[in-house]
């Protein structure tokens, strides 16, 4: 597990711009695990993990109300704040969301279409509930309390599962329509392969973990992408062609943009993040020889590693998160 790592005697600016004392919880409902974190000035109290329900488009409510409740119980937080309840409550999940009008437009891994979350919350839990995209969340969580304190342009790419983007201009996570952030399913590489979406070649085929992974199985090979980055590590010529491939179509899908928005920053998240400097390295190199900037962006893994979601869904009501 990632560890989180706060820095209360170095909160940035744009915690300490917060409403002081308001006990925020956040949960990042992912497809196989809710993250949960509970948050006081820009301090993590309290972060543990459920399992996200199979049906969790019907019992969605059930598990805000129970995370609640476990955070107020004396195991996660200090007696002394019980009493006081919850201030603010972020949910975030993947897919397609309209904060505008505050529902889950859809998502294949949790199994919902148009849900109204204010509705599915409504009996259940008493505090007024914020639905955000877990990536734009996880963004504005760097922001706050992670590896882009003090950067205000900033690429934020988990590479995971699946692939999908956030992007902040001065200080600002950028939001347009329902398909903002879906960086994913850009084509990169023609013919390539068949991605989840029933088109060829997107960036999440080629350059997700799982499609790194899948990549290195079908050429014969046991493991994942940690698989990968470790037999790249040890010289693996298959390893380091698969691996160059998806630096290669990230440099080529982040280039564009990063130039477009003058970003300062390039973070990376997800399971691939962890392979450190086997995948930074190379990446900010690619990234270089693509850019007219002298010096490039600098790319660095994320800070909160896989909180960082649930530390924005607490402060979603600071930004566009
Ligand atoms: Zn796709």
């Amino acid at each position: 597990m990632t560890t989180l790592q706060p820095t209360p005697s170095a909160t940035p600016a744009s915690a300490v711009d917060a409403p002081a004392g308001l006990l925020r919880v956040g949960v990042d409902i992912g497809g196989t695990r809710t993250k949960v974190v509970a948050v006081r000035d820009g301090v993590v109290l309290a972060r543990f993990l459920r399992p996200t329900p199979r049906d969790v488009a019907v019992t969605v409510g059930p598990l805000v109300a129970d995370v609640l409740a476990s955070v107020l119980s004396t195991e996660h937080l200090p007696a002394t704040d019980t009493a006081s309840g919850v201030d603010r409550v972020g949910v975030v999940v993947p897919g397609i969301v309209d904060e505008e009008h505050q529902r889950a437009v859809w998502s294949a891994n949790l199994g919902w279409r148009d849900l109204d979350v204010a509705a599915a919350l409504a009996g259940h839990v008493a505090v007024p509930v914020l639905l955000g995209h877990d990536v734009r969340a996880g963004l504005l969580g760097e922001h706050l309390l992670g590896a882009a304190a003090g950067v205000d342009d900033v690429l934020f790419v988990p590479l995971g599962t699946g692939l999908a983007a956030a992007l902040m201009t001065a200080g600002r996570v950028v939001r347009g329509s329902e398909w903002t952030g879906e960086l994913g399913h850009v084509r990169v590489v023609p013919d390539g392969p068949e991605c989840g979406c029933g088109r060829f070649g997107c960036l999440e085929a080629v350059a997700g973990a799982t499609a790194v992974g899948r990549r290195w199985r079908e050429a014969g090979r046991e493991g994942d992408a940690r698989t990968v980055s470790a037999a790249v590590e040890a010289g693996d010529p298959l390893a380091a062609s698969i691996w160059t491939a998806a630096v290669e179509a990230l440099a080529d899908a982040f280039a564009p943009v990063v130039a477009t928005a003058g970003t300062r920053l390039v973070l990376v998240g997800g399971g691939m993040a962890q392979a450190g400097a086997t995948l930074l390295d190379p990446l900010r190199a690619a990234l270089a020889e693509r850019l007219p900037m002298p010096d490039g962006v600098a790319v660095a893994a994320s800070g909160l590693g896989e909180w960082s979601g649930a530390v924005g869904a607490a402060h979603l009501d600071l930004g566009t998160g």
